[in-house]
């Protein structure tokens, strides 16, 4: 496999999203980025409110609850509320200014992106600013060869790609740098998730057991009533 190889331990790995619900593409893509970049961790930071997408279908406090249990048994994985504690929306770049300011100006970060993500950058708040604060790393996703997003990119984000790729992360930058990773390819998503479940379809082997036992212990993502 074409991997990014690192030369540090240090690096941290940032993954936000929904989680609604965490599956085993989100799972896979944090694991093979922390192998394949080195992160000597992976911080999963849910989304409070979103602000670049419709309202979860699941509060905070459940979505946050299921990466709990989807993470527990990963000693590279931890969860980070501060998306969830803030009032205001999720926006990343306040994140990252609040994670720069509590780990320093000398901590390399890595955003972890799917391609689809890094794709909707420029429809984010402030986003030029996130390469002064991360570096990004791309997971190629299914559905998504390297050449097709690649050409979807619209002209700012491809000059930000332009300038900022590297083949492989060297770790002794904190930020600016973009990476691109392939990842095993699972065409799993949170929609077709709750779409199984709603209409009483198994959504069995999609994602990690705990969290299917939680969706079903809490009655999450119910038909709704005719
Ligand atoms: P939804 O279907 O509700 O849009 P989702 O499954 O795409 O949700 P998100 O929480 O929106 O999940 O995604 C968070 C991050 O995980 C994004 O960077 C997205 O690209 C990535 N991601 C989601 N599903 C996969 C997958 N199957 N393989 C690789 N990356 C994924």
């Amino acid at each position: 496999m074409d991997t990014c190889v690192a030369e540090s331990q240090a690096a941290i790995g940032i993954f936000g999203g929904t989680f609604d619900p965490i599956h085993f593409g989100h799972l896979r893509l944090a694991e093979e980025l922390a192998e394949s970049i080195v992160l000597r961790q992976v911080r999963f930071i849910p989304a409070g409110q979103p602000p670049h997408r419709r309202r979860p279908q699941t509060s905070a406090t459940h979505r946050l609850a299921m990466v709990r249990l989807a993470t527990a048994d990963n000693p590279r994985f931890d969860v980070d509320d501060r998306e969830i504690r803030r009032a205001t929306p999720s926006w990343t770049v306040d994140t990252l200014e609040s994670l720069r300011a509590e780990l320093g100006d000398q901590q390399p970060l890595y955003l972890l992106l799917g391609a689809d993500a890094f794709l909707g950058l420029p429809g984010w708040h402030r986003w030029q600013h996130l390469f002064d604060l991360t570096h990004i790393a791309i997971a190629h996703r299914p559905g998504y060869p390297q050449t097709q997003w690649q050409d979807a990119m619209t002209m700012g984000l491809r000059e930000q790609f332009e300038q900022r790729w590297i083949r492989q992360p060297d770790h002794t930058s904190a930020a600016g740098q973009i990476v691109t990773c392939p990842i095993t390819a699972l065409d799993i998503s949170a929609t077709s998730i709750r779409d199984a479940l709603t209409h009483g379809r198994s959504p069995r082997y999609l994602l990690p057991e705990q969290v299917r036992d939680y969706i079903h212990q809490h009655h999450l993502y119910q038909p709704e009533p005719a």
